[in-house]
């Protein structure tokens, strides 16, 4: 069994090398990348300090980082101090990239992030992909790939990886879309329609929206729920700074938890999921509102200006959330919820009685919920930044397909 998109490559810092010179060496390129990378610009002392091996030992590490191209010498420290001058060593931002892509209902994103975090090339094409078949919206997709790939490397840069976020469930061989609802796609292997020189890894949506939340949300716990919406409501479970994944790969579907067992009939095949009251077509059908293409806007825009049936509307799904979120809560204890992706843009409506609900049914304290900052934003962060996680969590293994 292949692991997941963000542990698709090995040598991740929790996962065991084998314990021979080889793993060693592996291991600790990956604590001098990460040290880097943290905290630097850092001269070679300061990383050995920081990491416990002699200097001699980084030096060796540091240059055949150096030689791979994933660190780089920013020059000499300010002279006067004492001792010979160091070089300051920053993480390189001419190497490799990872490339994140995106398929939502309504758009194409793809974009190359470097290893120091900056975005450094975007594409993002509007238009429904509901109800085509994968084959012409993947030629698309491969097709921004190429273009921002073609950027990147204009930039010095090359690509690591692609990682695809799809909006349903994805087999653990990080490959096979099982189904995607509201794309209508069952069985999708996107290995086989999206070739690429470079490895790839698909994963669910809300997963890479989290994992965004992690690593570059501001005081983001270990322990969290992430919840996120298109037209389905997706969440994602992380436990101590890891991915819940389920058996399967399934976990998270809080959109198809009962919220009221004989409410109206769900694609899923169950009745009055969480979907059907809180999805973005359920709100704007309970609004009185027609389902477009821009359906956050519309119902950002008409409840800032105080359509009573708009508030309504996401006063109930707020209520739905709380309900749905109560039981996740009480099962899993986390340190707190985070609303992301079009939940995000609502928050201002949904949070009051989300919160409200949800305090009253927990049976510890209430549980926090905040607002992502990334917002719609998360998912194609998430899945750029899993490949640059990779990289650094084993370079050497990415310096080999250097
Ligand atoms: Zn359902």
């Amino acid at each position: 069994m292949t692991a997941p998109p963000h542990e698709a490559r090995p040598a991740g810092p929790g996962r065991a090398l084998p314990d021979t010179q080889q793993g060693m060496r592996r291991r600790n390129l990956s604590r001098v990348m990460h040290t880097v990378s943290s905290e630097g610009p850092l001269s070679r002392a300061a990383v050995a300090s920081r990491i416990g091996l002699t200097r001699a030992a980084v030096s060796t590490l540091v240059d055949e980082l150096i030689r791979s191209g994933l660190l780089e010498e920013l020059g000499p420290e300010r002279p006067g101090r004492v001792g010979r001058p160091g070089s300051a060593l920053a993480v390189s931002g001419h190497g490799p990239a990872g490339i994140g892509a995106e398929i939502g209902v309504d758009h194409l994103a793809v974009c190359a992030v470097d290893l120091r975090g900056e975005v450094r090339a975007k594409a993002v094409r509007y238009g429904t992909n509901r109800g085509r078949s994968p084959q012409p919206a993947v030629g698309e997709l491969a097709a921004l790939v190429r273009r921002v790939v073609d950027e990147a490397e204009a930039e010095g840069l090359w690509a690591a990886g692609l990682a695809v976020a799809v909006p349903g469930l994805v087999a653990r061989d990080a490959r096979t879309v099982v189904r995607a609802p509201n794309l209508d796609w069952h069985d999708t292997d996107l290995g086989a329609l999206l070739p690429t020189d470079f490895p790839l890894a698909v994963g669910n949506e809300a997963n890479f929206g989290a994992l965004a939340e992690l690593w570059l949300g501001e005081g983001t716990p270990r322990d969290f729920l992430h919840v996120s919406a298109e037209i389905g409501i997706g969440a994602a479970v992380v436990v101590d700074g890891r991915l819940l994944h389920g058996t399967r790969g399934f976990a998270g579907e809080l959109g198809h938890v009962p919220v009221r067992p004989d409410g109206p009939d769900c694609a899923c095949g169950g009745r009055g999921c969480l979907e059907q009251y809180a999805g973005e077509e359920a709100v704007l059908r309970a609004a009185g509102l027609e389902p477009g293409e821009d359906r956050v806007g519309l119902l950002a825009g008409r409840a800032a200006d105080g359509d009573e049936d708009v508030r309504r509307a996401l006063r109930e799904a707020g209520e739905a959330l709380g309900i749905a979120l109560t039981g996740a809560v009480n099962l899993l204890d986390p340190e707190g919820v985070v609303l992301g992706g079009a939940l995000a843009g609502l928050a201002p409506w949904l949070l009051p009685s989300l919160s409200e609900e949800l305090a009253r049914r927990t049976a510890g304290p209430a549980c926090p919920v905040s607002v992502s900052r990334l917002g719609p934003e998360g998912p194609l962060l998430g899945a750029a930044h899993s490949v640059v996680r990779a990289v650094l969590d084993d370079p050497a293994g990415v310096a080999e397909r250097a």
